[in-house]
């Protein structure tokens, strides 16, 4: 049977997730280790509290445990939402949240009520592939905007958005992952942000701020006030916010939440009903519980400090291990190094051979609107224990070793051209 055939356009034109097909070939092949998928240590998940909600929630004491719910959410965590969003400086009340199946869900929606097909989505150059694929899923015209050290270029941003509205095209939105982005791990400044909000006031743009990775800072180089979310300085009800519990708690339960101005939740809403009428009900009571009994509060330093802690290995075997042959800008929380190796080697190629080697990461490629090869990779040091981080790090020189770009020059310094430029974002892809 012709099964093409019978697929809509918007089907054929589907892309898959590149982190996906990495974490595949991490499966496929014996004794890899894998710094490709962003997954949480499962060695930190709270198992024993889980454990003890567990047998209280399944009691049969609550029918409704096992009931569909409310589109909306469990009426219990939405009230609980606001508490917790104030400690991020966010002021909300309930009719401005929408819990979500993940926030892979929440982008997902967002991409369905607010692009239509050819309207153009800015994200930043590289950006979560996630992200990506739900606004090309939706048709979306997808548009990358560069970023310093400081964050997304708003010059560049107006160049832009000049330039798309010039040629009839309208914006639907800028998405930003302003702390620990995904997969720079970039930091963006608290005066970027300001620049970010007022600009789009100036230009009327819709943003979409991702913050999975907030509450997750390293406090040897980054403060809290530090990760001071847009939406918390937004006057107007311009920012979509959405934050998750998969990275704090565990992805396994697939719980998260937008906050936005409340003629967008009902938008929002019509559209998640269509697409699973509601959350998993045993996953928000588990993840509500886990907030009630102050689980995940008091768990968060211990996380902070764990994937500092693994952070910390992982550049330090970088360096031992590749020395010149790698840079990157510093990661300042969240689960993400973004490696830049020397001019010459394509990370595409390299993956090939890292696999022969036994480790796999997720080349630069993936983060691009448009695909091209480069010297980049995004590197998670947050899921496998230290020691398999280091051996993460020799298997991945050994493969480097064998670039023709390295092995030509043994025993050489590294020529300019091999020089890998001072942070991963100061030499940009070629377009
Ligand atoms: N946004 C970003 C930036 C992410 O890194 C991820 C997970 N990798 C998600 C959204 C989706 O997370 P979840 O669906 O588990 O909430």
């Amino acid at each position: 049977m012709d099964f093409e055939r019978h697929l809509s356009h918007a089907a054929r034109a589907m892309h898959a997730s590149a982190i996906r097909k990495a974490g595949d070939v991490g499966l496929a092949v014996r004794d890899v280790i894998s710094l490709a998928p962003g997954y949480p240590d499962p060695s930190l998940f709270a198992w024993d509290e889980i454990r003890d909600i567990a047998r209280s929630i399944l009691s049969g004491a609550d029918p409704t445990v096992l009931q569909y719910g409310a589109t909306r959410g469990y009426k219990p965590l939405i009230d609980a939402l606001p508490e917790l969003l104030n400690h991020r400086g966010i002021t909300a009340t309930p009719d401005e949240i929408i819990i979500t199946t993940g926030s892979q869900q929440a982008l997902d929606l967002c991409a369905r009520v607010f692009i239509d097909a050819g309207d153009t989505a800015l994200v930043e150059l590289p950006a979560y592939t996630g992200a990506m694929t739900s606004f090309w899923n939706a048709q979306g015209h997808l548009v990358g905007v560069q970023q310093d050290a400081a964050g997304i270029d708003i010059a560049d941003l107006d160049r832009v958005v000049l330039r798309e509205r010039g040629a009839g095209r309208r914006v639907a939105f800028v998405y930003v992952v302003p702390n620990f982005q995904n997969p720079s791990g970039l930091l963006m400044t608290l005066g970027r942000r300001a620049e970010l909000l007022a600009w789009a006031s100036a230009r009327d743009v819709l943003i979409i701020e991702d913050d999975p990775y907030g509450a997750l800072y390293f406090d040897d180089v980054a403060k809290e006030g530090e990760t001071r979310p847009l939406k918390a300085d937004d006057r107007e009800g311009r920012v979509v916010y959405l934050s998750s519990f998969s990275k704090t708690v565990a992805p396994g339960f697939r719980v998260a939440w937008i906050t936005a101005a409340p003629a967008l939740v009902a938008r929002l809403e019509i559209a998640k009903q269509s697409a699973d009428l509601c959350t998993s009900s045993i996953d928000q009571r588990f993840v509500y519980e886990i907030w009630r009994q102050g689980v995940l509060e008091s768990r968060l330093s211990g996380l902070r400090a764990a994937y500092q802690r693994k952070r910390t290995v992982l550049e330090e075997a970088l360096r031992r291990e590749l020395g010149r042959h790698v840079t990157w800008p510093e990661p300042k929380g969240g689960f993400f190094l973004w490696a830049s190796f020397g001019g010459g080697i394509d990370t595409d190629a390299l993956l090939t051979r890292a696999i022969a080697h036994g480790v796999v990461f997720v080349p630069g490629s993936a983060f691009y609107v448009e695909p091209h090869h480069l010297n980049r990779a995004r590197l998670s040091f947050s899921a496998p224990p230290p020691a398999q981080i280091e051996a993460a790090a020799v298997r991945l020189a050994a493969a480097v070793r064998e670039e023709p770009e390295v092995r030509g020059r043994s025993g050489q310094e590294p020529p300019a051209g091999l020089a890998a430029p001072r942070t991963a974002l100061e030499s940009r892809p070629p377009e």
